[in-house]
């Protein structure tokens, strides 16, 4: 019988900050893949609230139980780059709406044209987190509100700020 390869996919995205959504996302992904690398994009078009470090942080935190297959990393540059250098064969996105449908179709074809060996794999938000924003988060937060209902156990937001 053929050997099955080491599977790694890469969530990519900003985490700002890190939300139950994100987190049901990777915990749902490993029964497909064998190890999640959970990468912090230092984006070049949205400049992020929460420090790089402590997202960073906050984000091993939740999955300290799970080290050995989930690791959190930040990269510069392209995904598809820093897929690569994981030797990730797997993007691991979220969809929510028709509106995350239309903006992952993009980025998701065109790193297909990019890299053919890489593929995009895309799971259906768990019903309960379909609302789950990180930009309405946020606002909570830098408001003063209480978001605690919408971060994974393990994050202490006022750590993050
Ligand atoms: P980006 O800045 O790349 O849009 P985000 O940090 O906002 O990154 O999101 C990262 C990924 O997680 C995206 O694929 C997004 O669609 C997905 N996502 C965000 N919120 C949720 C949620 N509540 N449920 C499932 N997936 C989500």
């Amino acid at each position: 019988m053929q050997q099955q390869k080491f599977r790694t996919a890469v969530f990519p995205g900003s985490f700002d900050p890190f939300t139950i959504g994100h987190e049901s996302v990777v915990k749902r992904a490993l029964s497909i893949f064998d190890k999640v690398v959970i990468g912090i994009g230092e984006n070049t078009t949205k400049t992020s609230f929460f420090p790089l470090e402590k997202r960073i942080e906050g984000i091993k935190k939740v999955f300290e139980d799970m080290s050995d297959k989930v690791e959190v990393k930040s990269y510069k540059g392209l995904t598809v780059d820093f897929c690569r250098s994981e030797n990730a064969g797997f993007i691991l996105r979220g969809l929510r709406t028709a509106a995350d449908f239309e903006y992952e179709r993009a980025i998701g074809q065109m790193n297909k044209t990019m890299k053919p060996e890489l593929e995009t794999v895309f799971l259906l938000t768990s019903t309960e987190y379909t609302p789950v924003n990180s930009t309405i988060v946020r606002d909570i937060i830098i408001f003063g509100g209480d978001a605690s209902k919408f971060l994974p156990k393990g994050i202490d937001i006022k750590k993050y700020l």
